[in-house]
C-alpha cells in the first residue's frame, strides 16, 4: 500500500510501506477519503522533530482524516460497513488513570498519529479504535470531517474558557488553531471575538464570519482597540493561540479583572509573565493540551450549520500530489488557512 512517508528532514517520498494493520475486535478498518495538512506535519518535514518528539525512522505523516468504514470488528456495534466517519488521532491507553479520570489527552502512554515513532494516515486504508471514530451525518463532508481535528483544539479552548453567553473574547492569533478557536468560541456564546493578527490576508479570512472584529496590530494597537470595544473594561476571555513569546507581554492588557486567559497556542522557549499583574485582575490562567471528548460536539456543531469550515479549506491536492503538498504547505502562504489530501 503506498503512503505518503516522511523519509527523513526535508524529504517526502509517496510509496509502498509495509505497516501493521491488524484488526481487533474493538477496531474497525476505514478507507481514508481525506487527510489535512497540520503545522506539526509540515514542521517534522522542515525541522524533523518538535519538541523531545524526533523522526529517527521513516513516518507515515497525517493526523486529519475522514474515510469510509470499510469493516468492523466482531464487537463493534457502533458502526457499520458504508458509515462515513472522521477519526480522533490520539488514543490513551483505557485502563490508565488519565483515561479515567476524563483526561485522556494527558495519558503519558497516548499514541497520537504522525507523532514519532508512530506512523499517520495519509494511507488509503487505517484501523482504528471504534471508539475513537465518529460517524458523520450526510449533510458533514468528508473535507469538513477531516477539519474535524483542528476544530477540536479551538472547541477544547472555548470549553476550557467556561464562556458565557454575550462575552467579549480576543483572540491573539489569526492562524489555522487562532480561526478555530475563535469559531468555537462564538459558537460556545461569546457575543464578539475581537481577533488579532499581523497578516491582512488571514485577517480578511476571518472577517467574513459574523460576529469577528480583525484587528490588524501591524496598524492598530490591540490595547487601545479592546478599551475602546469594552469601555476600558477589558475583555472576559483571552484566548492566546499565536505562541509568540512577545505576546505575553500584553495579554494582562486585554483580559478585564476577574476575567480568564486560555494559553493555546505553544512558545518555543520559556517565557516571562508579569504574575503579579495577573494577581491584581484575579485572572484565571488555563492551558490546554490537544482535546478530549470534543469530537462527537465538533461533528454535531458542524453538522447544525453553526459552523461552517468549508471556507477555510484553501486548496486540495490529489494524493499522487502529495508531495507537492507539503512543499506548498511549507511555503506557509498567509492565504492558506487548510491544506487538504484527497484520497478518494
Ligand atoms: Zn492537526
Amino acid at each position: 500500500m503506498n503512503a505518503l512517508v516522511l523519509e527523513r528532514i526535508h524529504e517526502i517520498s509517496l510509496r509502498a510501506i509495509d505497516v501493521h494493520q491488524e484488526m481487533g475486535p474493538k477496531d474497525v478498518r476505514v478507507k481514508v477519503a481525506r487527510v489535512g495538512i497540520c503545522g506539526s506535519d509540515v514542521h517534522y518535514y522542515t525541522h524533523g522533530r518538535i519538541g523531545p518528539f524526533v523522526v529517527e525512522e521513516p513516518m507515515i505523516l497525517g493526523h486529519e482524516a475522514a474515510g469510509t468504514v470499510v469493516a468492523v470488528g466482531s464487537e463493534v456495534s457502533s458502526l457499520k460497513p458504508g458509515d462515513r466517519v472522521c477519526m480522533e488521532p490520539g488514543i490513551p491507553d483505557a485502563s490508565s488513570k488519565a483515561s479515567r479520570l476524563g483526561i485522556y489527552n494527558l495519558d503519558p502512554a497516548v499514541t497520537f498519529w504522525a507523532t514519532p515513532p508512530i506512523h499517520g494516515c495519509l494511507i488509503p486504508e487505517v484501523v482504528h479504535p471504534a471508539a475513537f471514530t465518529f460517524k458523520l451525518p450526510d449533510n458533514v463532508s468528508f473535507a469538513e470531517g477531516a477539519m474535524v481535528e483542528p476544530f477540536a483544539v479551538g472547541l477544547q479552548a472555548a470549553t476550557k474558557a467556561h464562556l458565557k453567553p454575550g462575552d467579549t473574547a480576543v483572540v491573539i492569533g489569526a492562524g489555522t488553531i487562532g480561526i478555530m478557536t475563535a469559531l468555537a468560541v462564538l459558537a460556545g456564546g461569546a457575543a464578539r471575538v475581537i481577533i488579532a493578527d499581523l497578516s491582512a490576508e488571514k485577517l480578511k479570512i476571518i472577517s467574513q464570519y459574523e460576529g469577528m472584529i480583525p484587528v490588524n496590530v501591524r496598524e492598530v494597537s490591540l490595547k487601545e482597540r479592546v478599551a475602546e470595544l469594552t469601555d476600558k473594561w477589558g475583555a472576559d476571555v483571552v484566548l492566546e493561540c499565536s505562541g509568540s513569546p512577545r505576546a505575553f507581554d500584553n495579554l494582562l492588557d486585554y483580559v478585564a479583572p476577574g476575567g480568564r486567559i486560555v494559553l493555546v497556542g505553544m512558545p518555543v522557549e520559556p517565557v516571562l509573565f508579569d504574575v503579579v499583574s495577573a494577581q491584581a485582575k484575579e485572572v484565571t490562567i488555563y492551558t490546554i493540551f490537544r482535546y478530549a471528548n470534543v469530537y462527537d460536539k465538533a461533528v454535531a456543531l458542524i453538522a447544525s450549520g453553526k459552523i461552517n469550515l468549508k471556507p477555510l479549506v484553501s486548496d486540495t491536492f490529489k494524493f499522487e500530489d502529495g508531495v507537492a503538498a507539503f512543499e506548498r504547505a511549507a511555503e506557509a502562504r498567509p492565504s492558506d488557512i487548510k491544506l487538504q489530501i484527497d484520497l478518494e
